[in-house]
């Protein structure tokens, strides 16, 4: 159990066996790293005789590919982007896929009050940060209506004579948009973990950016039989090649949100990707927010939120939330753990 094991601080011993453990197995594991959904993604797997690695890094690499396809704003012909020219109160066939992922981003708007928003991107269009632009004042108030995911109306129907099943979207205001951006990599992480899954792999990480999810463990100790974690770097939020914190992990996912991550600055307002939806704004208060738990759609959603919520508010949603946990580092340098990580 992942977080019974850093609940007992037990991890600076278990990084330094593993650091050891890892530079005496490196040979035997394997990697893929490419570019996909705006970031790097990396899959490791032992490469055991039963195991055809070559394959599983290319189905890997094929499904994230195609997950980007469907699901970046960026390709003008996603069905994302064909959502997003959608007028008010017209409703489009989607695929299923596509249905389940909103479906889902919809009930973290539900848990958080809207902290997590699809539909942020109504405004989230307005900002480049790579231009170093940001609206007036009067453009974010006039945009900011659109944002507001319970004018987004999913349905499931059963087409009686032809006999299939259809996913609509709707949505109740004129120009809305929406981005899959805080969900979207962790969905893809876990679409990679099934197929290694399905295939019988019992050791390996799938990461995509600031998503990663492992299976197993990072291998055994011959001498003591013990098993040895995976050790997973949170990012320092100021120092660009430094960690914060090293976490040992097995069989769990990870997230990290941070203001680091596209941004630029103005005056001494840092402008950054994580908005919220309320201010049509960067969200204010955090720099780093982790969450681990099984999933990585989950956790690449909540760690969004958690940024959002702020400290206070992040922590008892994620206390509410069996099998999840978060690592918050605040504006100060300061980092705060829900209840299952608190030291004791
Ligand atoms: P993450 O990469 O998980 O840290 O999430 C940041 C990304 O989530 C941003 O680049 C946006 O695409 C998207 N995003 C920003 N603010 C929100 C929000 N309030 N709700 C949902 N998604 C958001
Ligand atoms: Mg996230």
């Amino acid at each position: 159990m992942p977080i019974a094991r850093l609940k007992h601080w037990a991890v600076l011993n278990a990084c330094f066996i593993s650091l050891l453990f890892s530079t005496f197995v490196q040979a035997e594991w394997l990697k893929h790293e490419f570019d996909v959904m705006g970031t790097r993604a990396s899959v490791e797997l032992w490469a055991d005789a039963k195991v055809q690695n070559k394959k599983l890094f290319e189905a890997i690499e094929k499904e994230m590919r195609r997950i980007e396809s469907v699901m970046s704003p960026y390709i003008e012909i996603s069905e994302l982007s064909n959502m997003n020219r959608l007028g008010a109160n017209k409703s489009m066939v989607i695929s299923v896929e596509m249905y389940t992922v909103v479906q889902k981003a919809l009930y973290f708007s539900e848990i958080t009050d809207g902290a997590f928003d699809i539909s942020f991107a109504s405004v989230g269009f307005l900002y480049d940060y790579r231009k170093q632009q940001q609206p007036s004042e009067q453009v974010l108030q006039e945009s900011l209506p659109k944002v507001d995911y319970k004018s987004i109306q999913l349905a499931h129907v059963l087409e009686q004579e032809e006999s299939v099943e259809k996913y609509t979207i709707q949505f109740s205001r004129e120009g809305m948009s929406l981005d899959l951006g805080g969900i979207a990599k962790g969905y893809a992480v876990d679409r990679g973990i099934e197929i290694l899954k399905e295939a019988g792999v019992e050791s390996a990480l799938v990461s995509a950016g600031g998503d990663t999810r492992i299976i197993g463990s990072r291998g055994k100790d011959k001498a003591s039989g013990q098993t040895i974690p995976w050790v997973i770097g949170i990012k320092h939020p100021r120092e660009k090649e430094a960690q914060a914190l090293r976490l040992p992990l097995t069989d769990t996912a990870l997230s990290t949100s941070g203001d680091y991550e596209r941004f630029f600055i103005d005056g001494k307002n840092r402008v950054h990707h994580i908005i919220r939806p309320s201010t049509g704004k960067s969200a204010k208060g955090i720099v780093s927010a982790t969450v681990i738990g099984e999933k990585s759609m989950h956790c690449d959603a909540l760690s969004t939120s958690v940024f959002v919520l702020g400290v206070e508010d992040g922590i008892q949603l994620i206390n509410t939330i069996e099998g999840y946990d978060a690592i918050i580092i605040d504006n100060n340098g300061k980092v705060h753990y829900s209840l299952g990580l608190a030291p004791q």
